[in-house]
């Protein structure tokens, strides 16, 4: 302590005088960025060129006064103005000693400390708000000062002269119940559909778990009886089953919410989260897609398009024609109505044993045959199975799925059993490349993100948010070390071997990762979060194994890069979020990811197209190869970067012109 003392007065009455911000910025001037990238590297370099001319001698040792010439380097290389390099100095002189001005930034950042003690060096970012300054520790995500929305996206929107009454029925519906994309689709594509004129409802079950304070104008629309069955000792028995039907509005979009009427006493959609109660999930939906065509019936809609989504609902567009081909085509008064199916993930494929498909009231055994719902891979099993996907392709109108390339895959052999029953129905099947909500996802109006930007101040504004999410988080506050960043359910699909190893090669390379997610494959992770490299202290690495809407903004805005490099990706949503919020996705090469992210590097690709890194292959040198392209530009042309960067913020992947495709689609019906 005397020492550092000794070092301060030093500094103070000789070679800060003496060594002048000037001749520091002059150095600084003739030297270029380390390989590295490390401003720790360039300050060494700083004082072997200030020993060279004899300045600052005999301070070579001295830990102090390489925090002093770091604190400046940073100040400088940052392009921050030398002004404020010199206003540090100036101020650190006053105060007695520019080695105490760095001690005082570490304290600044002491409760970070507590969670994590992080060494932190002076970082400072133009515009940055102090007293806004994140809790670390803390869910401090969730307490983001809201900024005000603008609304004026809305006025810019043409509306038809047509208008056409379009029904979804979905498990999911963003962000009152987002599990994943599907709750983002049903909202942006809901949305745009409005937006155009077109009369727009989803039907959604009511989830015990559902944020009510989220539903505008929530009330009672009417209780009514749903035919239901109910499979025990050998025989089916069916009943009716007393339903509540309630409105409301989620965002601007009109929502049905069914649920058993609390005289049933059922556990149905009961639970604190959307999937995986206590219930029978397929007893649930199939219940579910039933007391929506009796809903529909009973409040006399005669929608145009009745839009089905993944196999929670596949068991409406069976038991919508089933019932028609047993009681006559007028049966349900819809006579306009026509049924798109679109597969999110063909994955989940939703298998029913025949008895289970009482849940809809309807016998399963007029769907039991190869050419309708029978799975036959169950052929000569006992039981044999229904396969709710492959019913609700049979039955619907038109299947879509949710980009080109993975309706390209499947047909080509890449989807497995559902794949196949897609080849025999390839006559109306289609892929139509989702969109992102602009409502959700603009940086410029977007409330969980402290300092909001457009692409003429990305450059500062994302720096800010950087720091922010680094304070917050409680590691370094490095302007300069490349934020790796992946938002993902942690399943097989998502790649889970791949992300883990960009999290180890970020760290190894100088570079920062968070990771939010959940999924039954995170054990990996978990073990990994229980290490010191990749711990809670860990100066680089965040591993954070949860789900949470508001983190996920902050992340996109903070983040330099965001990986997907999913084993398939039917679209993806996190690459296009990524453009959107300047950050470049870096990919593996399949379905909607090779839609929509092309590489920087590839001279067969249009230069104004090209917005991210690419990579092809599933073995870690190959996220490696791609991470190492990424890091390189980053440190080494950091304005081709951000060129970049300022270009992916102009890419238009928002519903504009998809919710016009399935427009078209739907008049084609
Ligand atoms: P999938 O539908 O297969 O999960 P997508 O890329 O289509 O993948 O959509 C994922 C959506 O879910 C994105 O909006 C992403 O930001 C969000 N998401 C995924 N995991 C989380 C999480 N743990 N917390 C918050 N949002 C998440």
């Amino acid at each position: 302590m005397r020492r550092a003392a000794a070092t301060t007065r030093a500094l103070r009455e000789d070679d800060v005088d003496g060594l002048k911000v000037d001749e520091l910025k002059d150095v600084l001037r003739t030297m270029a960025l380390p390989v590295s990238g490390r401003k720790a590297d360039l300050a060494a370099r700083v004082k072997e060129a200030l020993a060279a001319r004899g300045e600052g001698e005999g301070e070579d040792e001295d830990e102090d006064a390489t925090a002093t010439i770091e604190a400046v380097v940073e100040a400088t290389v940052e392009g921050r103005a030398v002004e404020e390099a010199e206003a540090t100095f100036a101020e650190a002189r006053e105060e007695g000693g520019v080695a105490e001005t760095v001690m005082e930034t570490r304290a600044d950042a002491a409760p970070a400390e507590t969670a994590a003690p992080v060494e932190r060096r002076a970082s400072v970012v133009e515009g940055w708000d102090e007293a806004r300054a994140p809790t670390p520790g803390t869910a401090f995500w969730n307490a983001m000062p809201r900024a005000t929305r603008a609304d004026a996206r809305e006025a810019e929107v043409t509306k038809t002269t047509s208008p056409l009454r379009v029904v979804h029925i979905t498990a999911e519906l963003a962000p009152i119940a987002k599990v994943g994309g599907l709750g983002d689709v049903v909202e942006g594509l809901a949305r745009a559909h409005g937006k155009m004129g077109h009369a727009v409802t989803v039907i959604l079950p009511f989830y015990s778990c559902l944020p009510t304070d989220k539903i505008d104008g929530l009330t009672h629309v009417m209780d009514y009886d749903v035919t239901k069955g109910r499979y025990q000792d050998g025989e089916t028995r069916y009943f009716n089953f007393r339903t509540t039907a309630m409105r409301g509005r989620v965002n601007g979009i009109d929502v049905i919410l069914l649920k058993p009427h609390d005289d049933e006493r059922s556990n149905i959609f009961q639970g604190s989260k959307i999937y995986g109660g206590s219930y029978d999930e397929r007893e649930a939906y199939l219940y579910f897609c039933r007391a929506a065509r009796e809903f529909l019936i009973a409040s006399g809609e005669n929608p145009n398009i009745i839009h089905c989504h993944e196999w929670q609902a596949c068991g409406f567009p069976m038991i919508f024609w089933g019932l028609r081909d047993a009681y006559g085509q007028d049966c349900d008064g819809m006579s306009n109505a026509k049924i798109m199916l679109t597969i999110h993930n063909l994955d989940s494929n939703g298998e029913a044993r025949q008895e289970e498909f009482c849940a809809t009231g309807v016998d399963a055994s007029m769907f039991a045959t190869v050419d309708k719902a029978l799975d036959e891979r169950t052929i000569g099993h006992n039981p044999e199975r229904l396969c709710l996907l492959k019913g609700g392709i049979v039955y619907s109108n038109h299947v879509t799925t949710v980009s080109p390339t993975y309706a390209t895959e499947i047909l080509a052999g890449g989807g497995g059993f559902t794949g196949k029953n897609l080849v025999g129905n390839k006559h109306k099947f289609s892929g139509i490349l989702n969109g992102i909500d602009p409502e959700s996802w603009t940086p410029s109006d977007d409330p969980f993100i402290p300092y909001g930007y457009d692409s003429t101040n990305v450059k500062s504004q994302k720096a800010l948010c950087k720091k922010y999410l680094q304070r917050g988080l409680g590691m370094k506050e490095d302007p300069d070390a490349p934020l790796v960043v992946c938002v993902s359910r942690l399943v097989p699909q998502k790649g889970v071997n791949l992300i883990e190893q960009a999290i180890r090669t970020t760290r190894s390379n100088g570079g920062q990762f968070v990771l939010l997610g959940t999924g039954h494959s995170d054990g990996v992770f978990r073990k990994m979060a229980e290490t010191e490299e990749f711990g809670e202290n860990s100066d680089s690495t965040r591993l954070m194994l949860m789900y949470s809407d508001a983190l996920s903004h902050l992340l996109y805005a903070a983040a330099d890069i965001v990986i997907v490099p999913s084993m398939f990706e039917p679209c993806g949503l996190t690459q296009m979020i990524a453009l959107r919020y300047a950050a470049l996705p870096l990919v593996r090469r399949t379905g909607g990811l090779a839609d929509t992210v092309f590489d920087i590097d590839d001279a067969s690709i249009d230069e104004n197209e090209r917005n991210g890194f690419v990579f092809d292959g599933t073995g870690a040198e190959d996220i490696d190869v791609a991470l190492s392209r990424a890091f390189n530009l980053y440190k080494s042309k950091r304005s081709t970067f951000e060129e970049y960067q300022k270009r992916a913020m102009n890419v238009d992947n928002t519903w504009t012109e998809p919710a016009q495709s399935y427009i078209d689609l739907y008049r084609t019906l």
